[in-house]
C-alpha cells in the first residue's frame, strides 16, 4: 500500500472517531432534558398536593367563622331573653336560642370532620414531598454522570485532535482537499478497500483499469463511481 494511503487511512480513522464522539456530545443535552423531565411529574403532584391542603384549611377557617358568628348571635339573643320581661319574647327568644345551637352544633361537627380532610392532605403531601425528593436524588446522579461522560469525551477528543495534528504531517498536501471534501460528501468515509473487484464504499463493480491502478499503488485511485480513495487491503 502506499505510504500515503496508509497515513491517510490513519487519519481517516481517527476523524471517524471524532465524528462518533461529535455525535455522542450532540446527544447530552437530550439526555439531560430527559433526565430533567422525570422531575416534572413529581413536582406537579407537591402542586397539587399543596393546594388541595391549601383549599382544605381555607374550609376549616370558613366553617370557623360561621360557627363564630353564631356564637355572637346566641350571646346577644341570652342576653335579650335575661334583659326582656315579656314572657311571650322570652319564650320567642328561647326558640330562637336553640335553633342557633342547633346551627352552631353542626358547623362544630363539619369543622372536626374538615380538620380530620386537613391531617389527610398534610399527609399526602408529605408523601408527594418525599417521592419528589427521591425523584431528585436519581436526577442527580443521572446529570452528575452525564457530566462525567461530558467530561470524558471531551477528553478524548482533545487527545484526538492532537494525534491528528500529528497524522496529518504524513499526508501529502495535495491530497487533504480531496480527502476533506469526500469526509463531508460521503458520510465520512472517504477511502474505501477495494474487495472482488467492487468499491466497498458504494459496493459497485469497479472497471478493470480502476482495479489494475489500485492494485500497482503507484497513484492515488478513485472509484469512478463515488470517487472514494480506494486501496488495496493488506
Ligand atoms: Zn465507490
Amino acid at each position: 500500500m502506499q505510504d500515503e494511503v496508509r497515513a491517510l487511512l490513519i487519519l481517516q480513522d481517527r476523524d471517524r472517531r471524532l465524528l462518533a464522539l461529535a455525535r455522542d456530545l450532540a446527544k447530552l443535552p437530550q439526555d439531560e432534558a430527559r433526565a430533567k423531565a422525570k422531575l416534572a411529574g413529581d413536582e406537579a403532584a407537591v402542586a397539587k398536593a399543596h393546594h388541595a391542603l391549601l383549599d382544605c384549611e381555607l374550609r376549616v377557617k370558613k366553617i370557623e367563622l360561621d360557627a363564630e358568628t353564631r356564637r355572637t348571635t346566641i350571646k346577644r339573643l341570652k342576653l335579650q331573653q335575661f334583659e326582656t320581661r315579656k314572657n311571650e319574647e322570652f319564650v320567642a327568644l328561647g326558640h330562637e336560642i336553640v335553633r342557633y345551637e342547633k346551627d352552631l352544633d353542626d358547623f362544630e361537627t363539619q369543622e372536626l370532620e374538615a380538620m380530620d380532610e386537613v391531617d389527610g392532605f398534610r399527609t399526602a403531601q408529605k408523601a408527594a414531598e418525599a417521592a419528589l425528593a427521591h425523584t431528585r436524588k436519581l436526577v442527580d446522579e443521572d446529570l452528575a454522570s452525564i457530566a462525567t461522560r461530558h467530561a470524558r469525551m471531551e477528553a478524548d477528543r482533545l487527545e484526538i485532535l492532537a494525534e491528528r495534528e500529528k497524522l496529518l504531517a504524513n499526508v501529502p498536501e495535495s491530497i487533504i482537499p480531496l480527502y476533506n471534501r469526500l469526509m463531508k460528501t460521503k458520510d465520512g468515509l472517504a477511502i474505501a478497500p477495494l474487495r472482488d473487484g467492487k468499491c466497498e464504499g458504494c459496493h459497485m463493480k469497479l472497471i478493470a483499469s480502476t482495479v489494475m491502478k489500485v492494485q500497482t499503488g503507484k497513484e492515488i485511485a478513485q472509484c469512478e463511481d463515488c470517487g472514494r480513495i480506494l486501496y488495496v487491503e493488506e
